[in-house]
């Protein structure tokens, strides 16, 4: 087992109330009792913005970070009814947002979209995890590579700043499907998306990328093989305490 950092991220989606804060309890304490794991791995924990200023005001952890799951594309106040900006998030508490899914995508997101609301986050500080992924359509007619790329070229700046920027390969059939790829196919992919990043934006770094879509505690243990793999974006398994810790304890059977 590599010792390289690992991100655990959870999107909760519209989920939670006031009472959810029993299982970021949870989620700390666990993370506190486990310090054995703790140089290996982050959690995130991408929650409703209802939610953030209330939880990260409730949880001081070093080892607990929050963060929210889109936002306006614009940057300043404005009427834009219902619509947070990047700025308003990260004076709730927010660190993290989520930009890119698939669901905020199927919503009408476009690349352009969320180019402008990379460009926000980014002005606000905030670290960025930017989904991309492709449809089973795409995938069946063998698009996936040439998607991504469209994905990451239409939505990046020459000019950002790209160590902010976290890639989440949630490819849209898995999300919600109890479907994951193939360990073979997912290293060629994972390979794929840092050249491409390597080539475009001349990172020294190579770009942090996490796998998202359907993962549970008894799916894990198949990435621990693929060392590309920098963490995990975790939909509905978040979304419970006892899920999401297994995720972790099993990643490091
Ligand atoms: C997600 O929505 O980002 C996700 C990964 O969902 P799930 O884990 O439920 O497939």
């Amino acid at each position: 087992m590599t010792n390289k950092l690992k991100y655990f991220i959870g999107n909760w989606k519209m989920f939670g109330n006031l009472n959810s804060l029993r299982i970021i309890d949870q989620i700390e304490a666990f993370c506190n009792k486990y310090r054995k794991y703790r140089q290996n791995y982050k959690v995130v924990l991408c929650v409703p913005s209802t939610l953030i200023y209330y939880f990260s005001n409730k949880i001081r952890s070093n080892f607990v970070s929050f963060g929210a799951q889109n936002c306006h594309k614009n940057n300043k106040f404005g009427s834009f009814t219902g619509s947070l900006t990047a700025g308003m998030l990260k004076n709730a508490g927010a660190n993290y947002i989520i930009l890119g899914h698939s669901e905020n995508r199927l919503e009408g997101d476009t690349d352009k979209e969320i180019k402008q609301k990379i460009e926000s986050a980014i002005k606000e500080k905030l670290n960025i995890i930017f989904c991309i992924g492709e449809t089973t359509k795409e995938k069946r007619s063998g698009k996936t590579f040439k998607v991504l790329k469209k994905q990451i070229n239409n939505s990046i700046s020459k000019g950002n700043e790209m160590k902010k920027i976290i890639i989440a390969y949630e490819p849209r059939w898995s999300i919600g499907t109890g479907k994951i790829p193939k360990v073979n196919d997912l290293s060629k992919i994972f390979c794929f998306i840092k050249k491409e990043l390597r080539k475009n934006f001349k990172t020294k770094k190579s770009n942090l990328v996490l796998y998202g879509g359907s993962l549970s505690g008894k799916n894990i243990n198949m990435f621990s093989s693929i060392s590309d793999v920098d963490g995990f974006l975790i939909g509905g398994s978040s979304q419970s305490s006892k899920k999401f810790i297994d995720i972790i304890k099993n990643y490091y059977k």
